[in-house]
């Protein structure tokens, strides 16, 4: 399955959208704004972005992601997650070990994040000692 290729700053929004909506309930607007540190106008111009290709849904101001958005999220986390073991095994620190992976887990093959996680020995958990879920990432060949 190929997927749309989307920017740093929808990979950011996508991810505060699905981490600010676990428990179901949709994210403001403003909020939004709020959290990514830019203006209204820019948030509503990013979700729309990300409505077009099909990885986020709005209604007045309120954002929720589409079956497939939550999908992406958890293809970019495990990446994010193998990608900051990596980086801490070969000698960075927790938190630049996150703001690099940050750059990139949104861009690299699942393949390549499945060949280094296997590398790494499957590792459990991330440097910050978050759970690393396998589960559907693996179905899907690239970002
Ligand atoms: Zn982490």
């Amino acid at each position: 399955m190929e997927y749309q290729k989307i920017t740093r700053k929808e990979r950011d929004c996508l991810v505060t959208v699905v981490e600010n909506t676990s428990k179901g309930f949709p994210m403001k607007l403003a909020d939004l704004s709020r959290k990514l540190k830019i203006k209204p106008p820019t948030a509503l111009d990013l979700v729309r972005r990300l409505e077009k290709k099909g990885i986020l849904e709005s209604k007045k101001g309120m954002i929720i992601p589409t079956a497939e958005g939550i999908k992406r999220y958890e293809i970019i986390i495990y990446a994010h997650r193998i990608i900051e073991c990596a980086l801490k095994d070969s000698g960075e620190s927790d938190v630049d070990s996150c703001l690099e992976a940050a750059g990139y887990d949104y861009l690299v093959s699942t393949n390549l994040v499945s060949e280094m996680d296997h590398l790494l020995g499957n590792p459990e958990t991330c440097p910050h000692g978050k759970r690393i879920v396998r589960g559907e990432a693996n179905e899907y060949q690239s970002l």
